[in-house]
């Protein structure tokens, strides 16, 4: 039986590693939080800041995405595109990148250069076949 301390110990090591291996010129530079979320119908995952953006910021994933139905990939998905509003200055004390979160695919480009195109790819059709109508913000 999975405990739900073996489920958030291993979202806080899936997302170091993301980290470490996707931004090793980067630095995570307020308090970083990651959490489980509610089994939301529409939103897979999302950053905002904790309190405030200099203090800390929060990535809450949608629980749903514990599921065993749920392919890794898709998780590791939906962190790194959290990920990347992290470091582009959204949800958190980084420079902002652009004006906003998604405008000129700046977060699909990002996750081109970084070489998660085919995976991305593959995830979005596993959640549009799956989940249809859940969006990650
Ligand atoms: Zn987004």
């Amino acid at each position: 039986m999975v405990s739900s301390a073996d489920y958030d110990s291993y979202l806080a090591r899936k997302v170091a590693a993301l980290v470490r291996e996707n931004f090793p010129e980067k630095a995570v530079t307020n308090l970083f939080v990651i959490r489980w979320g509610r089994k939301s119908k529409s939103v897979l995952g999302k950053i905002k800041p904790l309190k405030d953006k200099e203090y800390g910021s929060i990535i809450e994933i949608n629980s749903r995405l514990k599921s065993v139905d749920v392919p890794e990939y898709v998780l590791d998905y939906v962190l790194m595109h959290e990920l990347v509003h992290y470091f582009q200055g959204f949800g958190s004390n980084h420079a902002q990148k652009s004006k906003y979160p998604h405008k000129g695919k700046v977060v699909e480009k990002e996750l081109e250069r970084l070489g998660w195109g085919e995976v991305m790819g593959r995830a979005e059709r596993w959640i549009k076949e799956n989940w249809r109508d859940t969006a990650i913000e």
